[in-house]
C-alpha cells in the first residue's frame, strides 16, 4: 500500500464521513433553522459512482473506516446500492450511518445486508413532546421502532447520539444513563457546537459535558471507566456499574481532542473539508476521472488542516485564528 494520509502535525488519516445529502426530513433547533434553508439542487450532489470513485482512491492510501451521514443519509433514494458499492472497495472494512432513525426501522436489514456494520441514532429527548419540539415535528415511536430494529438486525454496537444542552434536555441525564443499565445501548453525550451559527442562541444553550459527571456524582452512581466501544473516535468512555451498555462524553468545546483526529470530511456536493470547524474546503468533483488528481486534492487538504478548531474560543468570544465556516452541521455531516 502507499504511503498513509498523514498530516503536518504526523495525524494519520484513515476515515472519511461521507455526506449522502443536505436535505433532511427533521430541522432539529441546534443543526437547522426552521425555515428558509436552502438545498442544493440534484444535480449538485455526488453521484454515487463519484463518491465510490473517491473511495476507491482513499482506501489505496489506508482509508478504511466510512461513516454515511448527512442532512439524513435515509432521504437520499437507494442508499443501500451506495453502501454495496462502497463495501466492495478493497481495503475498506467498516461502514457506519448516523441517521435520526426516522426512517430506518423498514430498511435495517437492507442496509445490513448491503454492508452497515453499525449506527449511531441521534435521539435528544426520551419523552415523545420535548423529541417534538427539539426535532420541530419529530415522531420518536418511529426512533423507538429503529432502536429496537437495529438491535434485531445485529448492528453492533449502537449508539445514540444526545447533545446536551441547558434548559432543554439536562433534566434528562438520569433517563439516559438508566437506558444504559437496561439495555445493551451506548448513549453519547455530545456537546453543542457553534457549526455555521451568526447568533447567540448557541452560547446560551451550551453546557460543558462535566455536567453528566456531576450528576453521576451527586446521584450517588459509582462511575467506571469502560472499555472503548468500537468507532469511538473522540468519546471518553464509562459505565454505570453493573450497566448492560456504557456511556461516553464527546466534548469538543470544554476539551478538544483534535491531537488524535483522524478523520476527513466529504460534503454531498463534492467538497473536501480537512477540519468540521474551519472554513477551508476542495471540490474533489472537478477531479473525478483523475485518480491522480483526486489524491493531490486531499493532500493539499490535509497540508493547510489546522492543529485545533477553536470552539472554545469561540465560547469566550476571543480572537479567532481562520475563519470559522458558514455551513450548518446538516451540510456538512456532523
Ligand atoms: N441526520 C442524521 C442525524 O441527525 O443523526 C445525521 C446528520 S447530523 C448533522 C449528525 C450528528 O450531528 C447528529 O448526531 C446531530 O445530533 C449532531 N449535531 C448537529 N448539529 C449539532 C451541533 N450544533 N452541535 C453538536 N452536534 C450536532
Ligand atoms: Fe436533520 Fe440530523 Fe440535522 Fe436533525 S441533526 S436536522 S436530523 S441533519
Amino acid at each position: 500500500m502507499s504511503v498513509k494520509l498523514t498530516d503536518r502535525f504526523g495525524r494519520v488519516h484513515d476515515y472519511l464521513r461521507i455526506s449522502v445529502t443536505d436535505r433532511c426530513n427533521l430541522r432539529c433547533v441546534y443543526c437547522m433553522p426552521e425555515d428558509g434553508m436552502e438545498f442544493e439542487p440534484d444535480e449538485s450532489m455526488m453521484t454515487f459512482e463519484e463518491i465510490a470513485a473517491v473511495v476507491r482512491v482513499l482506501a489505496r492510501r489506508g482509508v478504511s473506516k466510512l461513516r454515511l451521514t448527512g442532512g439524513e443519509p435515509l432521504v437520499r433514494k437507494h442508499l443501500e446500492q451506495l453502501v454495496s458499492m462502497l463495501s466492495a472497495v478493497p481495503g475498506i472494512e467498516d461502514i457506519a450511518l448516523t441517521t435520526n432513525g426516522i426512517y430506518l426501522a423498514p430498511r435495517a436489514e437492507r442496509l445490513r445486508a448491503a454492508g452497515i456494520t453499525r449506527v449511531n441514532i441521534s435521539l435528544d429527548s426520551l419523552r415523545a413532546d420535548r423529541f417534538a419540539l427539539v426535532t420541530r415535528g419529530g415522531d420518536i415511536r418511529k426512533v423507538l421502532a429503529s432502536i429496537a430494529e437495529s438491535e434485531r438486525v445485529g448492528f453492533e454496537p449502537i449508539k445514540l447520539n444526545v447533545v446536551l444542552m441547558k434548559g432543554i434536555n439536562d433534566d434528562e441525564i438520569g433517563d439516559f444513563l438508566r437506558l444504559t443499565a437496561e439495555r445493551g445501548l451506548t448513549v453519547r453525550f455530545i456537546e453543542y457546537m457553534p457549526i455555521g451559527h451568526a447568533d447567540d442562541g448557541w452560547r446560551n444553550r451550551y453546557l460543558p459535558l462535566s455536567a453528566v459527571l456531576d450528576y453521576c456524582a451527586q446521584a450517588g452512581l459509582t462511575v467506571e471507566p469502560a472499555e472503548t466501544v468500537y468507532g469511538n473516535g473522540p468519546s471518553r468512555n464509562y459505565r454505570i456499574a453493573g450497566a448492560k451498555g456504557s456511556f461516553g462524553l464527546i466534548h469538543p468545546v470544554s476539551d478538544h481532542f483534535c491531537a488524535t483526529c483522524n478523520r476527513l470530511r466529504l460534503t454531498a456536493d463534492g467538497h473536501i473539508k480537512p477540519c468540521l470547524y474551519w472554513t477551508d474546503e476542495f471540490n474533489v468533483r472537478k477531479a473525478i476521472g483523475d485518480d491522480e488528481a483526486i489524491e493531490r486534492l486531499f493532500c493539499r487538504a490535509l497540508d493547510i488542516k489546522p492543529e485545533n478548531h477553536e470552539m472554545a474560543q469561540a465560547l469566550a468570544r476571543a480572537e479567532q485564528s481562520h475563519t470559522p465556516t458558514s455551513r450548518r452541521m446538516s451540510q456538512i455531516g456532523g
